[in-house]
């Protein structure tokens, strides 16, 4: 599978590229990730890559011109429909929010065409003349479709074949096979069998694979109309309250966010 993906910050995808299943799916050629700085097609010395939007208002829009010469250098035709077997995807608020059938069926496809958006968004005549399936990651307004986009292809490529190891397979996974297109995984644990005054449910230590099972299958209903309450409304009120069983987000490891200085890091800001 071939992604190429248009940006005005190509090193945002550095570290993304690097790790994980998506490091796996390249080293092992199923990937091939072709980064396309949309400031390279600017035609002006100043390699210009957004206006400000006719009517007024804030905000600057991505122009035209950039991406509609870097398409061209893709083969990406203005105006046509998509060569066989390529998916060109805007990342876009107002556009469909994927599950993951549509990430199964995006993983066939043989090429993807990424545009990321910036500032408040495309010229229109970007969106109108090319056949996007537009795609938003949530109803929530992000700063640029980089994020979107790395979400996107890490759901897509462990779903390739041969990505995941043989111990992990996708279909146990939420929304699979074993617990059907809208169903939850269940809780899992590992050793120790104790730790700090917490222990693990009987059942999983019993060695009974049927009664195993069977416990899995409840819990993973249960998991489902535990979403459905929180998805009700309760879960606002309860975000960070610190209650235990909550998993407010607390930075466990300081290493992990230390800066590490290189020639990239400062691109232009937005
Ligand atoms: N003015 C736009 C938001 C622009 S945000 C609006 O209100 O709809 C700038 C860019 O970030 C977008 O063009 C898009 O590429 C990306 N983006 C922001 N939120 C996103 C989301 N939820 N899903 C996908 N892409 C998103």
């Amino acid at each position: 599978m071939q992604i190429d993906i248009l940006t005005i910050f190509p090193h945002f995808f550095d570290q993304f590229l690097r790790h994980g299943m998506v490091r796996v799916a390249r080293q092992t050629g199923r990937l091939d990730v072709r980064i396309t700085d949309l400031r390279a097609y600017a035609e002006d010395r100043h390699r210009t890559v957004d206006d400000r939007p006719y009517g007024g208002g804030p905000g600057m829009l991505l122009k035209p011109e950039p991406v509609f010469r870097a398409l061209d250098a893709l083969g990406l035709a203005a105006g046509a429909a998509a060569p066989e077997g390529t998916l060109p995807l805007l990342m876009c608020p107002r556009g469909q929010q994927l599950g993951q059938q549509d990430l199964e069926q995006f993983s066939g496809a043989r090429r993807w065409i990424i545009l990321c958006g910036r500032y408040e968004g495309y010229d229109e005549r970007i969106v109108e003349a090319y056949p996007w399936r537009r795609v938003s990651l949530g109803d929530y307004v992000l700063s640029g479709g980089e994020v979107p986009a790395m979400a996107i292809i890490e759901g897509a490529i462990r779903l390739l074949p041969g990505v995941l190891g043989d111990g992990e397979s996708a279909l146990r996974d939420s929304f699979n096979e074993w617990t059907g297109p809208e169903g939850l995984d269940h809780a899992h644990w590992t050793r120790p069998p104790q730790y700090r005054g917490r222990g693990v449910p009987e059942v999983l230590l019993s060695g009974d694979h049927g009664a195993i099972e069977k416990w899995r299958r409840e819990n993973s209903k249960q998991q489902r109309s535990n979403r459905l309450q929180a998805t009700r409304g309760t879960n606002h009120e309860s975000v960070n309250s610190g209650e235990p069983g909550e998993s407010p987000a607390r930075i466990t490891d300081g290493a992990a966010f230390k800066e590490v200085p290189g020639e990239n890091d400062v691109e232009q800001d937005q």
